[in-house]
């Protein structure tokens, strides 16, 4: 199947990206990797006039670090760059985790975190680490930016806060405090190549061996990735022994309204937010007592 016809620009700054948005109107759409969208405009699922592509836009290829403020990932920045890049793998390794669960080499080559995040799956792999550790969307538009949380920004399946004429240049993550520890896991039907079924991001702050804060997010199992709020508070205040991972993990089983589909039925995910709730906060437990207060 060949793609309908489309005019192609490729802009050098991100205020021509954003004005072309305005101008070309409805159906102008803005390209990272073209990994999710490239597909779905072969498959006749979005029609679009106008295609911007932003990899000709340096200023948002780049990821920084900062270790008074945070990490900045830019929007061009590909999934093999996050999950390979030193710095990430050093001090928000479930970062680079999530980056490396995403799909296949080819695919990690091509797309972009920032891309997985605008695309809003429920299932994409990136968001629910990121949204436990509190991180930040930067949108730009041709007069004005702002920033919202991850929290915040998804709206439902393939829908986002994003509005007409803006584009998210970056997403940030604040440095991590002393005694914290994150963790990403995920289980798919076909390994590596396939969507996952379920994902769990989680972030702990520890101090000795008590939690203090804990943030645990699910994925594929509602329609935007969602906190596991009273599966939080069984773990706020306690030590983590095998009892509190266990509670916690069946009330975020609980919390979770899974649907039935082609990769998982809806009662096997709720199992699997259990064990892979467990398996986060475990995790990210170890994780922060090697980086005690
Ligand atoms: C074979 C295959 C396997 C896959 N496996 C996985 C997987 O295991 N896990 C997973 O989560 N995903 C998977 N995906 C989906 C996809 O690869 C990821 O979601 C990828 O990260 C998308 O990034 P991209 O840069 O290619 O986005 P694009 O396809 O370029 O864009 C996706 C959407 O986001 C919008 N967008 C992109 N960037 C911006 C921006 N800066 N500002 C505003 N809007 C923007 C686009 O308009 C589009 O609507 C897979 C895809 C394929 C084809």
């Amino acid at each position: 199947m060949s793609l309908t016809k489309f005019d192609y620009y490729a802009p050098e700054r991100v205020e021509d990206a954003c004005r072309l948005l305005m101008e070309k109107g409805e159906g102008a759409m803005v390209m990272a990797g073209g990994t999710d969208l490239l597909i779905k405009i072969q498959r006749g699922l979005l029609k679009t006039q106008t295609l911007i592509d932003l990899q000709k836009i340096e200023s948002i290829h780049d990821i920084t670090f900062d270790k008074d403020k945070g990490l900045s990932i830019g929007a061009m920045a590909r999934l093999n760059d996050v999950a390979n890049h030193p710095v990430i793998k050093e001090k928000f390794p479930a970062v680079s985790e999530a980056a490396l669960a995403t799909a296949n080499v080819q695919i990690r080559n091509m797309g972009t975190v920032v891309g997985n995040l605008c695309n809003a799956a429920p299932s994409a792999d990136n968001a629910p680490v990121l949204m436990a550790m509190g991180a930040v969307v930067n949108l730009v538009r041709s007069n004005g930016e702002r920033q919202i949380p991850l929290e915040a920004f998804f709206q439902g399946p393939g829908l986002t806060v994003i509005q007409k004429g803006e584009i998210v240049t970056s997403v940030f993550v604040p440095t991590p405090p002393a005694g914290s520890g994150a963790s990403y896991q995920h289980i798919s039907a076909r390994g590596k190549v396939d969507i996952s079924a379920v994902c769990v991001g989680v972030m702990l702050t520890m101090k000795g061996k008590t939690c203090q804060t804990a943030r645990i997010v699910l994925g594929a199992v509602a329609p935007v990735p969602m906190r596991a709020l009273r599966a939080e508070k069984v773990i706020e205040g306690n030590p983590i022994s095998k009892e509190v991972l266990e509670k916690a993990g069946i009330e975020a089983s609980k919390e979770c309204k899974p649907i039935s589909d082609l990769r998982a039925a809806a009662e096997y995910r709720k199992i699997l937010v259990g064990v892979l709730t467990a398996r986060a906060v475990n995790e990210a437990a170890k994780r922060a007592s090697k980086k005690p207060n």
